[in-house]
C-alpha cells in the first residue's frame, strides 16, 4: 500500500481553533496527508480578538523544522504566521538546505480582528523568502502591503513580486467584490491563470490557512501547481458551503 505523503507546517497556534495550525492540520487530514509542525508562535485568541502573542525563539523554530525533516520524508512545506523578522530569516536558512521540497507560503500579516501577526520590519526577509517558495498566496490587503511603494493595482503589484524573484503568486480575490471570487496565478513565462468560484455570503476565519495547506497537500500528492490550486479552491468552497449549512 502507498504511504501517505507528509507535509511540514511552519505556523502559529490559535487557541480558538479558527486559524493557524489547527486549521492546517484539519485540512491536511482531509487530503489524507500526514503532518508535522514547527510552531512559530503561541497566540491567545478568541474568534473576536487576539489577546497575546508569544513568539517562539527563531533558533527553536529552525530546530523544529530540522527535526521534522530528519524524522520524516517531507513532500511539501506549508508556511503561515512567522511572527518576527528573525524567524523569517531562520526559516529561510533551513529552506536553503532543502531546495528540493516545494514550499507554499501564506504571508500572514494581520488577523481578521485587526491584530498584527508580523511586524513591518519583517518585509525585506519575507520578500527574500518568496524566492524559495513554489507559491505565495497573498490576499488583496497583504498584496498591497507587500508591494507598497511599487505600483497600484493587484495584478501589477503581483507582477512586481514576480519581478523581485517570487516564483509564483496566487492573488486571492476573496476580499474583492462581484459574484465570482476570482484568484489569479502569475508565473514567469506562463499566461495568467484564473480560478473562479461563486462568491458565498459567508465569512469564515482561517480560509487563508486552509487554502495554502490544501495546495501543499495536493503538491505532496504529486499534482502540478495549477491542478493543486484547483483542488484546493474546491476544498475551501466546500468548507464555506458546509459553514452555511451548519451555522447555528
Ligand atoms: N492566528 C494565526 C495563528 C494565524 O495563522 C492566522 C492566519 O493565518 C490568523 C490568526 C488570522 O486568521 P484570521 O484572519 O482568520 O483571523
Amino acid at each position: 500500500m502507498a504511504m501517505r505523503p507528509h507535509v511540514l507546517v511552519v505556523a502559529g497556534s490559535d487557541s480558538s481553533g479558527g486559524a493557524g495550525i489547527v486549521r492546517d492540520i484539519e485540512t491536511l487530514a482531509a487530503f489524507g496527508v500526514k503532518a508535522s509542525v514547527a510552531i512559530t508562535a503561541v497566540t491567545v485568541q478568541t474568534h473576536a480578538g487576539v489577546g497575546h502573542v508569544d513568539a517562539v525563539a527563531p533558533d527553536i523554530v529552525a530546530a523544529q523544522m530540522r527535526a521534522s525533516l530528519a524524522a520524516n520524508t517531507v513532500a511539501a512545506i506549508k508556511i503561515g504566521m512567522l511572527a518576527t523578522s528573525d524567524t523569517v530569516w531562520a526559516v529561510s536558512s533551513v529552506l536553503e538546505d532543502r531546495p528540493d521540497i516545494p514550499v507554499v507560503l501564506d504571508p500572514v500579516l494581520v488577523s481578521t480582528s485587526g491584530a498584527a501577526l508580523l511586524p513591518p520590519d519583517a518585509k525585506p526577509g519575507l520578500l527574500a523568502l518568496f524566492r524559495q517558495c513554489a507559491l505565495v498566496t497573498p490576499n488583496l490587503p497583504e498584496l498591497s502591503w507587500l508591494a507598497s511603494g511599487l505600483s497600484e493595482g493587484a495584478l501589477i503589484q503581483a507582477g512586481d513580486l514576480i519581478q523581485s524573484g517570487a516564483r509564483a503568486v496566487l492573488v486571492k480575490g476573496g476580499h474583492g467584490t462581484g459574484e465570482q471570487s476570482i484568484d489569479i496565478l502569475l508565473r514567469p513565462g506562463h499566461p495568467a491563470h484564473s480560478f473562479a468560484s461563486p462568491r458565498l455570503a459567508v465569512t469564515m476565519r482561517g480560509t487563508g490557512c486552509m487554502l495554502a495547506s490544501a495546495v501543499a497537500a495536493r503538491l505532496a500528492h504529486g499534482d502540478e501547481l495549477a491542478a493543486a490550486i484547483d483542488g484546493a479552491k474546491a476544498y475551501v468552497h466546500g468548507e464555506l458551503v458546509d459553514e452555511i449549512l451548519h451555522r447555528t
